[in-house]
């Protein structure tokens, strides 16, 4: 990730905020290719911060796959070779490969973790941007199959795959974050990792977070959302692009065709407790399309999304009643369970 180079030597500002007679502290820093907001609030607050930032960049470090010595920097240079590659990682990495590999097949691959490729040819790790020809795309979908992956003790064994954990690396950052700040004692804390943001507990004041959601077609919000100890994580169109000849061409690609993901959606929230779940899913969810993803969750319920498609329809699921506020002049569709024979 071309933001590796930047980690460390950033640190936009720290402030000390009152409020509420509850101490909190705040900072923001670069890392993972992003701009992060971290918030801590109570008397260990300026540990918790120091104990996040180096937590963040300790996970790029082991996981980012643009930076030399990562995990997955050595499962992609193995895997080079083409043929079959066993790589040794952390047990921690392998952990996580094993989770991300099975939502990938939960979602039947439209979380695909052998994506790094296709991101490559369209330029987004080094902000080169190109369409690439309809002859490299097909040659393309060759390479990414993430059933041609699997974790074996602390090994990682490929066939010619390269890895990308772009999609699932902050919530799982966030899930760490939080769990450290839980050891720490700190009941109330709220992270924003580049648009995923995770908090912990409830308002200082004991009060639901309201977090809000960003309009995919400018600056504003399109709605809030509100909640205690949850992740709320949005994949977006419009989160990094380029246009070429009038086209604009998006991150989230389908690996089905290798090129940006068509599916309707313009951005898809999801919320629940788990930041990595959440972030595999708004990845996958955004893949999928509306019908999809709504059948997705019928099987699974264990999850909330707010879907925002590209005509301007807004559909939510059952677990957002009463939570959600919708900008003025916004309507949108609540989807209830199914259940069986009606
Ligand atoms: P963001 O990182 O912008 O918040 P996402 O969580 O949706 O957005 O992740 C997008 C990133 O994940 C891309 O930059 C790319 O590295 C990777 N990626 C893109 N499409 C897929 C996909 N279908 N499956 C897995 N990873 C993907
Ligand atoms: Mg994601």
């Amino acid at each position: 990730m071309r933001g590796v180079k930047r980690l460390g030597c950033l640190l936009l500002c720290a402030a000390l905020l009152s409020g509420c007679g509850t101490p909190s502290r705040s900072e923001t820093i670069f890392a993972m290719d992003t701009v992060m907001d971290l918030t801590a609030y109570g008397p260990h607050a300026q540990d918790a911060l120091e104990a996040a930032t180096a937590e963040l960049s300790r996970i790029e470090a082991l996981i980012s796959a643009q930076r030399e010595g990562s995990d997955l920097f050595s499962v992609n240079a193995a895997a080079q070779s083409g043929g079959e590659a066993a790589t040794p990682v952390t047990e921690e990495t392998a952990a996580l490969l094993a989770r991300t590999l099975a939502l990938c097949a939960d979602t039947d691959g439209a979380l695909d973790v052998t994506i790094y490729p296709a991101v490559e040819a369209w330029g987004f790790y080094s902000g080169d941007y190109r369409v690439p020809a309809a002859s490299d795309l097909e040659a393309l979908r060759a390479q990414v199959d993430y059933r041609q992956v699997a974790v074996d003790g602390t090994s990682v064994v490929t066939h010619g795959q390269k890895l990308d954990l772009g999609a699932v690396g902050k919530g799982y950052a966030a899930d760490q974050v939080t769990a450290l700040w839980r050891e720490l004692g700190l009941t109330s804390g709220l992270l924003n990792l580049g648009g995923n943001i995770q908090c912990l507990g409830a308002k200082p004041d004991g009060s639901d977070w309201v977090i809000g959601v960003r309009d995919p077609a400018g600056e504003g919000t399109l709605c809030t959302v509100t909640g205690q100890d949850m992740a709320v994580v949005t994949s977006g169109a419009y989160q990094r692009n380029f246009t070429q000849d009038g086209v604009t061409y998006h991150h989230i690609l389908d690996p089905a065709t290798c090129a940006p993901a068509e599916s309707g959606a313009a951005s898809v929230t999801v919320i629940g407790p788990s930041g990595l779940i959440c972030d595999a899913l708004s990845t996958a969810l955004f893949v999928m399309g509306p019908d999809r993803a709504s059948d997705y969750w019928q099987q699974r319920q264990d999850f909330d999304m707010i879907y925002y498609t590209q005509d301007g329809d807004l559909f939510y699921t059952s677990g957002l009643e009463g939570r959600l506020t919708l900008r003025d002049g916004l309507e949108g569709q609540m989807l209830t369970w199914k259940t069986a024979g009606s």
